[in-house]
C-alpha cells in the first residue's frame, strides 16, 4: 500500500500533539499507511506555561522539557529549521545540521504549527535591550540575569547603578507577564537574605500594562484579585500605560515616563515568524487563515493550527470569533486535525473544530492563584494548588511529570540556588583548527560567517552555475564569506585544508551587524572577498 507522508512543522503543543494523536489513531488500524515526520528547530517539547518557574529557579531547565523522540515513538523526528514551502512541488525546504545544509522533504499532507515569535520592531530598542519569555533559553537567561543584577547591586558603590540593577520591569500584564512577575517576585524575596547589602525597600518591581486591567482574559473580579495579590507582594502595576522605547539603561513609557533599569522582560508583541511571512499565503491579523476544518484557505492538504493559525469558531455570541492562542486550544485543535487528516486520506468527511474551554487559570507566585473552572471562580492557595495539579496532569510523559513534581517538592523545603552560570554563548569571534584534508565548507550551505586564514593553506573549488570549476589557494590573510552573506545566498564551492590550518571565524549575525554599522569594512572586503 502506498504510504501517505504527513510532514508536521513545529514540535510545540499543536505539532507534537498532532503527531502523537495521528500515530495513536493510525495504530488503531484504518486501511492506510502513514509516514509521519515532525520537523522542529529544537529537539524537545517545551511546556511554555512552566517557563516562568524555570526563570525563577523553581524548576531545573532540563526537567521542564521532554525530548520529542521520547514522546513520539514511531514518528520520524528531524531537528532542522524550515525556511520555506514549495507548494507546487509539495516539498518543505529546510536547513539542517551544524553546517545548515539545504534539504527538501516531500509531503502529501503538511501541518504548519510553528507558533508565533516575539515581534518588538514597533518599540525602538526593545529587540536589543529586553528579555523575552518564549522558550527555555529565554527562561534560563532571565534567571541568570536576575542573579547577576543582585550580585552587582550587592557590591556596587554607586547608588544609580544599584537602583538600576534592582529595578525589574515586566512589559505586559497577560498570563505570561503576570506569571513571570509573580515568580520573579518570589525568587527575589527568597534569595534576598543571601545579599546582605540589599534592603527589601531598594528593590523595585514594576509591571506595565496597556489595558485597564491585568489578565483581561479572566473575569473582572479575578483580575482585581490578581492585581491586589501582586501589589501586596510589592509589585507596582501601571495600568493604561504602553511601552515606547528602551535603551541599555532605561525603558520609556507611552506617557513619557522613564524608568532606570537593566531588566525589561517583554511578554507582548507576538507576530508571525520569518518562515510564516515567507509563505505564499495572505496572512490575516498576522496569522494563517484556515477553514473551520483547519485546512489553510485555498490550499488542499495544507493545514495550520496553534498560535500560527487564525481559526474561526462556530458562531456563538458567547464565544470569541477565533480560537485564542492558548495551549489548551492548540492541544484540542491537534485532536481535530489528526481526525481530519485520517478522514481525508480515507475519503471521509471532515469535522469542524470546536472546543469548550474547561476553565482558565493563572499562577500568581507566592502560593496564590486565580482560576475559573467550569464557571466556578477560585482564588488563593486552592486556585494555586489546582493550577499545579492541572499542569502536572497535562504534562506529556510520566518521567517529566515525576521530575517536575520532585522539583516542586524540593523547592518547598530547600533554599533557591543563586549559582550564576555566566554567559554560556560561544564567543562571536573564535579560532577554528583544521587538519590536512579536512573539509571546511561544502556547496549549498548557509555561510557560517566571515572567515580569515590565520595560518596554513586551503583549497577552494568554486562551482558557479554555467561555468567550469575554478580552483584557488587560500593563504594567510585571505578571507571569504562576506559576499555570500551580503547576497543572502548559499555557498558556491568547497573549501578543504591543504595542511594543518588555523582560521578566524566571525559568526554570521555578528559579522552582519558589524558590516551594517561600518561601511568602510564592506568597501575593503568587496575588493578582496572571493
Ligand atoms: C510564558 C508563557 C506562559 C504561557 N502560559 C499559558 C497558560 O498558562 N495556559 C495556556 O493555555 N497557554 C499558555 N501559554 C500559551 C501557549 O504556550 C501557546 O498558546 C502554545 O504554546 C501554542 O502552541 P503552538 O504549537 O502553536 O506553538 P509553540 O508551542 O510555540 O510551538 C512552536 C514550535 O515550532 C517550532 N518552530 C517554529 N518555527 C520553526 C521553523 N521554521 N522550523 C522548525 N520548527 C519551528 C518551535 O521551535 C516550537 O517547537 C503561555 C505561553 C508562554 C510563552
Amino acid at each position: 500500500m502506498p504510504k501517505t507522508k504527513v510532514v508536521i512543522i513545529g514540535g510545540g503543543f499543536g505539532g507534537m500533539f498532532t503527531a502523537r494523536k495521528l500515530r495513536k489513531m493510525w495504530r488503531g488500524g484504518p486501511g492506510i499507511e502513514l509516514d509521519i515526520e515532525l520537523i522542529s528547530k529544537i529537539n524537545y517539547f517545551v511546556y511554555q506555561p512552566l517557563l516562568p518557574e524555570v526563570a525563577a529557579g523553581t524548576l531545573n531547565p532540563q526537567d521542564a522539557v521532554t525530548p520529542l523522540r521520547t514522546l513520539l515513538k514511531g514518528v520520524h523526528v528531524r531537528l532542522a529549521e524550515v525556511t520555506g514551502v514549495d507548494l507546487d512541488a509539495k516539498q518543505v525546504v529546510l536547513l539542517q545540521g551544524q553546517k545548515k545544509i539545504l534539504q527538501r522533504v516531500d509531503y502529501d499532507h503538511l501541518v504548519i504549527a510553528t507558533g508565533q515569535v516575539a515581534n518588538l520592531s514597533a518599540f525602538p530598542g526593545f529587540e536589543n535591550h529586553s528579555l523575552t519569555m518564549k522558550d527555555l533559553s529565554d527562561a534560563y537567561r532571565l534567571r541568570n540575569h536576575v542573579i547577576e543584577c543582585m550580585e552587582m547591586a550587592d557590591v556596587t558603590r554607586f547608588p544609580d547603578i544599584k537602583a538600576r540593577a534592582l529595578t525589574f520591569v515586566v512589559a505586559g500584564g497577560g498570563f505570561s507577564g503576570v506569571e513571570t512577575m509573580g515568580e520573579m517576585a518570589e525568587m527575589i524575596a527568597r534569595i534576598l537574605p543571601q545579599y546582605p547589602n540589599i534592603r527589601r525597600d531598594e528593590i523595585r518591581l514594576l509591571m506595565i500594562q496597556w489595558d485597564p486591567r491585568i489578565l483581561p482574559e479572566l473575569p473582572e473580579h479575578l483580575s482585581e484579585y490578581a492585581l491586589k495579590q501582586l501589589q501586596q507582594r510589592g509589585v507596582e502595576v501601571w495600568l493604561n500605560t504602553g511601552i515606547k522605547s528602551a535603551t541599555n539603561q532605561s525603558v520609556c513609557t507611552s506617557d513619557g515616563r522613564s524608568i532606570n533599569t537593566r531588566t525589561i522582560v517583554t511578554t507582548i508583541g507576538n507576530g508571525p515568524s520569518e518562515f510564516v511571512k515567507s509563505l505564499p499565503i495572505q496572512l490575516e491579523r498576522g496569522r494563517i487563515p484556515v477553514t473551520p476544518q483547519l485546512e489553510v484557505v485555498g490550499l488542499e492538504n495544507v493545514w495550520a493550527i496553534g498560535d500560527a493559525a487564525l481559526i474561526p469558531l462556530p458562531g456563538d455570541p458567547n464565544k470569541p470569533a477565533y480560537a485564542p492562542p492558548t495551549a489548551q486550544f492548540a492541544t484540542s485543535e491537534a485532536n481535530t486535525l489528526a481526525h481530519n487528516i485520517l478522514n481525508r486520506s480515507q475519503g471521509k468527511s471532515l469535522k469542524a473544530f470546536d472546543h469548550k474551554s474547561s476553565g482558565i487559570m493563572a499562577s500568581l507566585g507566592g502560593y496564590r492563584g486565580a482560576a475559573e473552572i467550569y464557571g466556578q471562580r477560585v482564588t488563593g492557595l486552592l486556585a494555586w494548588m489546582i493550577w499545579r495539579m492541572a499542569y502536572i496532569g497535562m504534562l506529556p510523559g510520566w518521567a517529566t511529570r515525576i521530575r517536575v513534581a520532585l522539583n516542586w517538592m524540593f523547592d518547598y523545603f530547600m533554599p533557591r540556588t543563586i549559582v550564576y552560570m555566566g554567559d554560556t554563548d560561544r564567543p562571536a569571534t573564535r579560532y577554528l583548527h583544521y587538519a590536512k584534508g579536512e573539509n571546511v565548507q561544502r556547496a549549498n550551505e548557509v555561510p557560517a560567517g566571515f572567515y580569515v586564514v590565520v595560518s596554513g593553506s586551503l583549497e577552494q573549488v568554486l562551482q558557479r552555475p554555467d561555468s567550469d570549476p575554478h580552483v584557488n589557494q587560500l593563504l594567510p590573510g585571505d578571507n571569504w564569506g562576506a559576499r555570500a552573506m551580503k547576497e543572502e545566498r548559499l555557498t558556491h564551492g568547497t573549501i578543504t585544508a591543504l595542511e594543518d590550518s588555523k582560521l578566524l571565524l566571525v559568526q554570521r549575525q555578528d559579522f552582519k551587524r558589524l558590516s551594517n554599522a561600518f561601511e568602510p569594512l564592506n568597501e575593503l572586503l568587496s575588493k578582496r572577498d572571493s
